[in-house]
């Protein structure tokens, strides 16, 4: 058995995480990959790590001195280094790196330099082996990630060393740069290193106890969902909830490996557990997974008599696309069709759209009307059961809350549906109360 265990910028923002950490980890010796990110925010008032290197860059492009910040910088690390009584020389290599700041400091590396710090003090702490994420995430010349160089690096670093500690967020290029990933990349150097040795669990540690069923600024205090397919919970995140990124999901999804949201601050609850498949798991009988959605989007209605179905939505489709408006959801008629449409997206294009579609389609009448939210009651219970988008409507009806559109996913795992963003809330809450709390 083996697990790999990222620890996200809180779980290690100072030496009393660290020391959550190193209890959790200790408390199972098949935790033998640990990646860990930046330490982040201690409190509300604090700063994380990276944003303070970020800042130390701009500084010195304009050509001001971020010697305050760095040394904020390092009364952090010392003080982690000191309160837990490691040895590690760190005051050496930031001198080093003070150095070598000047105006052509390489923005990755140094932001880099967050993680790198974190993890030797980390492993030291844990007594695990440093692995240097430049030497063991290499990307192609076009950015992307080198997969069967790095997976073999990862693999031979933990056969050959057993416990090992790889700091998240950055790898190298085939320049021998140092190049960072998306903010909050450590989740993906997680997943990379789960898959790399084809980890049993990829166990990913932050500050709450898993996805939350709704957000929790809609409705009070949601449970969190114990168990979602990978499917369930890319509908979620299609739809804003606030998961993982999608590249921090795939390598593991990829390999079948279970991956599993924890708190660092709350060991005893078991998070979330996301699987590829759920059929026979019994523990979740809830009708639904999760609730999601997203305010401000425009239905776009063209209508013509005796049309030419295919033929006009093809053509609209192309003039949208033209305009770089993606469609989030499409509603067919006999003698008309509706798209949903990010208001956003589209802009003052709208005008432009309207415009090219009566020249290219000849309609009898095309609409828009703003203001409507998508709510998606995301939940596999609900596939292929009859009655199940029935039950949402009532309850929505019973409310008084109108349904503009509807839209349910070919799989079944979803269904979407459109009110006035005026009751964008409402809708959330009546979902919620009704069906998964
Ligand atoms: N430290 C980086 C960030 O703040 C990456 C991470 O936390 O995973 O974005």
């Amino acid at each position: 058995m083996i697990k790999t265990a990222k620890f996200g910028g809180s779980s290690v923002a100072g030496a009393a995480q660290f020391r959550k950490v190193r209890a959790i980890v200790e408390s199972d010796s098949t935790r033998s990959v640990v990646v860990v990110s930046a330490a982040g925010k201690r409190d509300s008032a604090d700063h994380k790590l990276t944003d303070l290197l970020y800042l130390c860059h701009a500084h010195l492009t304009y050509g001001v001195s971020c010697e305050e910040i760095m040394s904020t910088i390092r009364q952090r690390f010392v003080e982690i280094r000191d309160e837990l009584g490691l040895t590690y020389r760190i005051e050496e290599e930031l001198d080093a790196l003070n150095r070598s700041l000047n105006k052509d400091m390489s923005v990755d590396l140094l932001v880099s330099r967050g993680e790198y710090f974190t993890a030797r003090l980390m492993a030291e702490y844990l007594g695990y082996r440093f692995v240097d994420a430049a030497d063991c995430i290499f990307f192609g010349f076009d950015g992307h990630l080198d997969k069967e160089k790095t997976y073999a690096a990862i693999r031979s670093a933990h056969e050959q060393y057993g416990n090992i500690l790889i700091p998240g967020f950055y790898g190298r290029l085939p320049t021998g740069k140092v190049k960072v990933m998306t903010r909050g990349g450590g989740d993906i150097t997680g997943a990379i290193a789960a898959a790399a040795v084809e980890a049993d669990v990829y166990e990913n540690w932050t500050d709450v106890s898993g996805i939350l069923m709704a957000d929790p600024k809609i409705v009070d205090s949601p449970g969190s969902i114990e168990k979602l397919t990978f499917a369930e919970l890319r509908e979620l995140a299609f739809m804003g909830a606030s998961v993982l990124h999608e590249d921090a999901i795939y390598p593991v999804k990829e390999m079948g490996i279970p991956l599993n949201i924890r708190n660092t601050n709350r060991p005893q609850d078991p998070g979330t557990l996301i699987v590829d498949s759920a059929d026979e798991d019994g523990i979740q009988e809830r009708f639904l997974t999760g609730i999601a959605g997203r305010r401000n989007f425009s239905i776009l209605t063209v209508s013509k008599h005796n049309m030419d179905l295919s033929r006009t939505l093809i053509e609209t489709l192309e003039i949208l696309d033209r305009y770089h408006a993606s469609v989030e959801h499409i509603n067919l008629g006999l003698d008309t069709f509706g798209l949903v449409v990010s208001t956003a997206a589209l802009g003052d294009a709208i005008y432009e759209v309207i415009s090219d579609i009566r020249r290219a389609a000849h309609p009898d009448d095309v609409r828009v009307e703003d203001g409507i939210a998508l709510v998606a009651a995301v939940g596999r219970k609900m596939s292929f059961r009859p009655g199940s988008s029935g039950k949402l409507f009532k309850a929505l009806g019973e409310e008084g809350i109108s349904i503009r559109t509807i839209a349910q996913g070919a799989d079944e795992l979803s269904i979407i549906i459109g009110v006035d963003n005026k009751n964008f809330d409402a809708a959330i809450r009546v979902l919620y109360h009704g069906f998964a709390g």
